[in-house]
């Protein structure tokens, strides 16, 4: 009955976000939590009321990148207040800030993490929300699974890194996306290129236009090559990704 409850509960909240969108990768390190972030804040700086959930449990760098994880939500009666970024307003949650310290080992098993997203998912008061981005755990296990069936998002997004570009990893979270009725609407070829500072040239590394192969392949609509940039590892370490100036998104049309 709790059960049931939790999921009515979600299904409510879920019904005033206007679009959610999911975040893939196949494996970790690839820079999905990145590109999660990046798509947060190309909404947010466009004045959309603007969430972000951190699902990835194992791997949770959200509370980082923003520079928010000292911040706590603020627990309520009627559910748990997300806490919001300096600069964009955006809304974020995220297992981490119930966690005594970030190094908190979580030694839980999927299942069990599936039960508590679903549990803050069924808990979060984001209010009214233009775009809700969901930061899933790398692969298709338990976590996604739950996710893309529960919270049925409009879209997934696909982040791999060149190398790992290949047919199988796409094929696997499509399959998945597809037995769930849910498009993947754009892929992202994360450190695809590094362009030279002093002239400008776009260096591929692993080679140019897997992307576009891949896209044009499996009908997905909007595809990004998105270079190697320090600066952007640097604004991620030092908590301040909304201050990235470069939007990678601007042609996202969703
Ligand atoms: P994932 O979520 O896939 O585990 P992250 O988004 O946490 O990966 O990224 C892993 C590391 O790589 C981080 O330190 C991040 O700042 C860095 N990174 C990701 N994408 C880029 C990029 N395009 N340019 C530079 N650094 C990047």
């Amino acid at each position: 009955k709790k059960f049931m409850e939790g999921i009515d509960q979600l299904a409510k909240r879920m019904k005033k976000v206007k679009t959610k969108l999911a975040v893939m990768s196949g494996k970790g390190g690839v820079g999905k939590s990145t590109v999660a972030g990046l798509l947060a804040v190309h909404y947010g700086k466009k004045g959309y009321k603007t969430g972000i959930m951190d699902c990835d449990f194992w791997g949770s760098s959200i509370p980082k990148i923003f520079g928010v994880e000292n911040k706590r939500p603020v627990v309520r009666e009627d559910g748990i207040e997300p806490v919001h970024t300096d600069k964009w307003g955006i809304a974020v949650m995220s297992i981490q800030f119930f966690l005594p310290s970030p190094e908190s080992p979580l030694a839980w098993r999927g299942p069990l993490v599936s039960g508590v997203i679903r549990d803050m998912l069924a808990k979060t008061e984001w209010g009214e929300l233009d775009y809700l981005i969901f930061d899933l755990p790398p692969g298709t296990g338990d976590v996604p699974l739950t996710v893309l069936q529960e919270v049925r998002p409009n879209g997934v997004i696909l982040v791999a890194t060149p190398q790992e570009l290949t047919a199988t990893i796409v094929e696997k979270s499509l399959k998945l996306a597809q037995e769930l009725n849910t498009a993947i609407v754009g892929l992202v070829e994360n450190m695809s290129y590094y362009e030279c500072p002093q002239c400008g040239h776009k260096e591929y590394l692993f080679g140019k236009g897997r992307a576009a192969e891949m896209a044009s392949k499996y009908r997905i609509d909007f595809f990004l090559e998105l270079p190697i940039d320090p600066a952007l590892t640097r604004l991620c370490d030092s908590g301040k990704i909304e201050l990235y100036e470069i939007d990678p998104f601007e042609f996202f049309l969703i």
